[in-house]
C-alpha cells in the first residue's frame, strides 16, 4: 500500500512541476492521512460490553453444531445460532453486527473445512479473548472425487464424524469454563452415546439395501455414503450453486434410468427445482434428503436427530430396503 502512495503523491507531484521538496513533502502529507485513516478504521467496529448472566457464552456458526453445544451446555451455558435456521449457509455472510455480538461471547464454535469461506477474516477481527473452535479438526476431508467436486465439509451428516465434532465442542466448552468441566463431559458423553446409536440404527436399516446409488439436490452426503456403503450424485455442486449443464441433467437422467431407481431426493434449503425436472423425465418419485444445513419447511421444528432418523426412513425407500 506504501508503495502505491509514493507512486501517487510522486505523479501529483510531477504533473504540477512542484520541486523535490514539495513533492517529499505532499508525499509525507498524504501518508499520513491514509495511515490515519487506516488507524480509524481498527476503531470502526465498536464491540461494546459484553453481557454477562453467569452462563458461557457461546455462538456455533450453523444449526447441527448450535445442536451439539446447546446439548453439551444444557443449563450452564447460553448457546445461540449465527446463521439463521431457514438461510441457505454456503452463500451466506456475516454483518459488522455480527462480528459485534460474537464478540460479547466467550466460545465461538464453526465447522471449518471451508463450509464458512468467511471464517479467516472473521475469526481475525473477533475480540480478543472469544475462544474460537474448528470442529473439523481431527478430521481428514475429502476433495475432489467421483461425486464431490471441492472440498467437502459435511461431515455432520456421518454420525461418527459428528461424535469427532461434539468431542471438540465440548473440549472448548470446558477449556473456557472448567468448574463446570464435569457437567460438559457427563452431556457431551450422553450425546456421543445417541450418535452412536444412531450410526447403528443406520447400519442396521440399511444392512438389506438392494441398490447402492442415490440421486439428490446437492454434493452434501458423501461422509454419509462412504460410512452406509452407498454412492451419492448431487445435481447442483457442494454448495448447491452450480447449476448442472444440459449435457450434466441428461447424464443424471440415464442414470436414474438405467440403474431403475424409483425414488430421488430433494432438500428442505434447497430449490427443488431440478429434482423436478428429473422426476419428471424419468417418473422416480421425489422424497426429501435432508442436509440439516438449517431446520426449514417440514422440518422446522425437528432436531438433529428427527431430522436424521426420518432421513433413514426416506434412504431405505431409495436404496430399496424392502423388509
Ligand atoms: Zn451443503
Amino acid at each position: 500500500m506504501l508503495i502505491a502512495i509514493i507512486i501517487i503523491s510522486n505523479n501529483i507531484g510531477s504533473t504540477n512541476g512542484v520541486g523535490m521538496k514539495s513533492r517529499k513533502l505532499l508525499s509525507i502529507f498524504i501518508m499520513i492521512i491514509l495511515i490515519a485513516a487506516g488507524i480509524g478504521m481498527l476503531f470502526f467496529v465498536d464491540y461494546g460490553e459484553e453481557e454477562e448472566d453467569g452462563r458461557l457464552s457461546v455462538v456455533a456458526s450453523f444449526y447441527p453444531l448450535y445442536y451439539f453445544a446447546d446439548y453439551i451446555g444444557g443449563d450452564n451455558a447460553s448457546v445461540s445460532l449465527l446463521i439463521p435456521d431457514n438461510v441457505e449457509p454456503h452463500s451466506w455472510s456475516p454483518s459488522v453486527s455480527d462480528l459485534v455480538a460474537v464478540s460479547k461471547t466467550d466460545v465461538f464454535i464453526y465447522n471449518g473445512q471451508g463450509f464458512e469461506p468467511w471464517i479467516e477474516s472473521f475469526t481475525d477481527q473477533l475480540k480478543e479473548g472469544v475462544a474460537t473452535v474448528d470442529t473439523s479438526e481431527g478430521m481428514e476431508a475429502l476433495y475432489g472425487n467421483e461425486t464431490v467436486s471441492e472440498l467437502d465439509p459435511h461431515f455432520w451428516l456421518d454420525p461418527l464424524a459428528a461424535v469427532v465434532q461434539a468431542k471438540n465442542i465440548a473440549g472448548a466448552m470446558i477449556a473456557a469454563d472448567p468448574d463446570h468441566a464435569a457437567y460438559y463431559q457427563d452431556q457431551c458423553d450422553e450425546l456421543v452415546e445417541r450418535l452412536v446409536q444412531l450410526d447403528a440404527d443406520y447400519k442396521i436399516g440399511l444392512e438389506n439395501k438392494t441398490k447402492d446409488v442415490i440421486v439428490t439436490t446437492h454434493e452434501g452426503f458423501d461422509y454419509m455414503a462412504l460410512r452406509y456403503d452407498f454412492t451419492a450424485y448431487g445435481a447442483v455442486g457442494i454448495s448447491g450453486e452450480d447449476q448442472p449443464s444440459a449435457g450434466e441433467m441428461a447424464d443424471l437422467v440415464d442414470l436414474v434410468e438405467e440403474l431403475d431407481i424409483d425414488y430421488i431426493y430433494s432438500e428442505p434449503l434447497f430449490d427443488d427445482a431440478i429434482m423436478q425436472q428429473i422426476s419428471d423425465e424419468t417418473g422416480a418419485e421425489v422424497l426429501i434428503l435432508d442436509g440439516v444445513h438449517g431446520r426449514s419447511g417440514p422440518h422446522a421444528e425437528m432436531d438433529y436427530f428427527e431430522i436424521m432418523n426420518e432421513n433413514l426412513e426416506n434412504l431405505r425407500k431409495g436404496l430399496g430396503v424392502t423388509e
